[in-house]
């Protein structure tokens, strides 16, 4: 077997490969990191994003344009509610942790701020650890990170995350910052939305985590005194929103344990990248600058396990719903019928078990679709009567 580095090299090579020459990857982020979560068995969307493949530009040199992600628009209104909210060096950030998240410390004044800037995300990722290390060996003190950098490992690659803001509160503790351009209209905002943005969040909590793990375990070759203990990683996150229909920050205090543990496992299923790379073709590529048909046999190449809810998280959704319909597969009918139709794959298999010309009739899936066919027949024929 070849040693570790060889092989993260090897790897590396083939998802740029994967990607077509001097395709530049797209980084993972954590709003992608949440939907793949979403949908652990897509080999599909595994590799497409392992490899850093720009799956709007795919879909689109595909035939199949995806309407999904953010417009420009909202993007811009975006950027300026966040500076407006981080203006001051974060007082108003800060004063909102304090009073929603943390008021029994002392009221937030002459915070740490520091510069996070580096070369690369493994260079901000570097300095924001540091950071981080630094305030948990200094604690008594408000210090915001402002646009840290994290990294995460998915399925064997890593992924670099940049949360809004992660906040150390006096004793120690962590919370990461969620800014939204949508509204909270008296005190609540739209359930999908948060649901969202907790999800989100609940993968920057789990990058942290692993940063806290990592000071914890430290450290060789440092004297006990520099030693510090793993910072706990808060699981209530601070959600700031424009209050109303006006751009003055509100906050809310939203509870991610759920969210935490669900993306937790579902990541931890991920199947390998590098297994999903080693099965597929030799001289496979995902270019968009490729003919349509080559492409089309490509994405083909890797498994996908299409579902209703890839429309709202994947930019392949209509290539893969199309491809799903037209092979019959019973997955693009939703989640919960696939489950109750057990070994039964394809709609044509589904409609012949019903008719009763396949399929074992000690099967309840098989048995159940018989007794419906037999209740509507026996409607229709009332009905006509
Ligand atoms: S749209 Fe396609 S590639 Fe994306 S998650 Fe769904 S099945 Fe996978």
């Amino acid at each position: 077997m070849p040693p570790p580095r060889t092989r993260g090299t090897a790897l590396r090579h083939r998802l740029a490969e994967l990607r077509g020459p001097d395709v530049p990857a797209k980084a993972l982020d954590a709003r992608a990191l949440a939907a793949l979560a979403a949908n652990p068995g897509c080999a599909r969307r595994a590799i497409l994003d392992g490899a850093g493949v720009n799956k709007a530009a795919l879909a689109s040199a595909l035939g199949s344009p995806s309407t999904f992600g953010q417009s420009q628009f909202a993007l811009t209104r975006g950027n300026a509610f966040e500076a407006k909210v981080k203006a001051d060096g974060g007082a108003e950030l800060l004063r909102l942790v304090h009073e929603k998240l943390d008021r029994s410390a002392e009221p937030p004044a002459d915070a740490r701020v520091p510069d996070l800037t580096a070369t690369g995300p493994q260079g901000r990722t570097a300095r924001t650890a540091l950071e981080l290390r630094e305030a948990a060996a200094h604690p008594g003190a408000w210090t915001l990170l402002d646009h840290p950098m994290l990294a995460l490992d998915v399925a064997g690659s890593p992924a670099f995350l940049e949360p809004d803001a992660v906040v150390v509160h006096p004793d120690g503790s962590w919370t990461v910052v969620e800014i939204k351009s949508f509204p909270l209209l008296d005190g609540s905002a739209d359930p999908a939305k948060v649901g969202a943005a907790a999800r989100q969040a609940a993968v920057y909590v789990l990058a942290l985590e692993e940063v806290a793990a990592r000071l914890g375990a430290e450290p060789e070759g440092r004297g006990a005194q520099d030693r510090v203990a793993a910072p706990r990683v808060r699981h209530r996150i601070l959600l700031v929103c424009p209050r109303d229909f006006s751009n003055q920050p509100a906050a809310s205090a939203v509870d991610i344990r759920k969210q935490r543990a669900v993306t937790a496992r579902q990541l931890a299923r991920l199947t390998r990248i590098e297994d999903i790379a080693d099965a597929l073709p030799e001289g496979t590529c995902f270019s968009p600058e490729l003919p349509a048909e080559e492409l089309t046999a490509a994405v083909e190449s890797v498994p996908a396990t299409y579902a209703p809810e890839c429309l709202s998280a994947c930019e392949l959704a209509f290539h893969c719903r199309t491809r799903s319909r037209e092979t019959g597969a019973v997955t693009s009918l939703g989640r919960p019928v696939r489950a109750e139709l057990g070994g039964l794959t394809t709609v044509e298999d589904v409609l012949a078990a019903a008719r009763g010309e396949a399929g074992d009739p000690d099967d309840p899936a098989v048995a159940a679709l018989r007794r419906a066919a037999a209740l509507r027949a026996e409607a229709l024929e009332a009905a006509c009567r």
